[in-house]
């Protein structure tokens, strides 16, 4: 299956599909850029998947290049997605808590807003920090209160989440997320993205204790507080993942990691 590129549309500062990726090596001085690299399969930079190069030695001479400008930014694009899912269980039990699904009716009406950055961004005396980004804040806000959370939560949605409850469920919850690239960037971009979760089946009781929504999100995701710490269940324990500078000999193992990419 090719690999699907995508790239951040600079004015809404969104992630899209590559539509028409333009099928050129990436290294200014692609000795086989004048050639129309005949008889070559394009590859894609393994860790952004964003990228394209004719072959490794192209790669390697442009890596401190790319490696400096994008590839890391790039990646924001590709790794949301899994630490979303990495921490669902926690995600799940903020939703609840925040739009206090047991007792009202706020799912319907609220949108969960998270601003997140890349864990590494931020200053040494926040860290060290279990997760591969750091939130900067979370807050409930009405679906229509602007235009980021009625985009994220289409009438669709509401009406999907209304199809739940009339079956016996509590709805869908939606969150809105924003990942800063750069929080301290007067060039930061922004990438919006939703994040859906349904509550078929009432969920299980075991948070013994009172602690607002927000510390708990905040403290277990950023590293504050243990999970193991606390006296009360989470469905799913978050693995502690890191993104660490990456070394020279990285290089190498990003070039060996090089994926074929389907040339239409
Ligand atoms: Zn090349
Ligand atoms: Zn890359």
């Amino acid at each position: 299956m090719p690999a699907s590129l995508r790239r951040i549309d600079p004015a809404w500062g969104i992630s899209i599909e590559e539509s028409n990726p333009e099928k050129v090596c990436k290294y200014p001085a692609c000795p086989r850029r004048s050639t129309g690299y005949e008889g070559r399969k394009m590859k894609v930079c393994a860790r952004c998947k964003h990228v394209r190069y004719c072959s490794k030695e192209c790669q390697r001479e442009d890596w401190s290049e790319h490696k400096k400008k994008g590839c890391k930014d790039y990646q924001l694009v590709n790794d949301y997605g899994g630490w979303m899912e990495e921490y669902r269980g926690i995600f799940s039990w903020a939703a609840a808590e925040a739009l206090r699904i047991h007792t009202s009716d706020d799912i319907l009406h609220n949108v969960l807003q998270i601003t997140a950055t890349y864990a590494d961004r931020i200053p040494a005396f926040l860290g060290p920090v279990p997760s591969s980004f750091y939130i900067i804040s979370s807050r409930v806000v009405p679906l229509d209160s602007d235009s980021i959370s009625a985009m994220l939560a289409s009438p669709r949605d509401r009406e999907e989440s209304r199809q739940i409850r009339a079956n016996g469920g509590i709805g869908r919850a939606v969150f809105s997320f924003q990942f800063l690239e750069d929080p301290f960037s007067a060039k930061t971009t922004a990438i919006f993205k939703p994040f859906k979760i349904d509550f078929n089946d009432p969920p299980t009781p075991g948070f013994a204790h009172t602690i607002d929504w927000h510390s708990l999100l905040l403290g277990t995701v950023n590293g504050k507080i243990s999970v193991a710490d606390l006296s009360r269940r989470i469905d799913s324990q978050p693995t502690p993942t890191g993104h660490g500078e990456q070394t020279a000999d990285e290089a190498d193992i990003l070039v060996d990691g090089l994926k074929d990419i389907a040339m239409t």
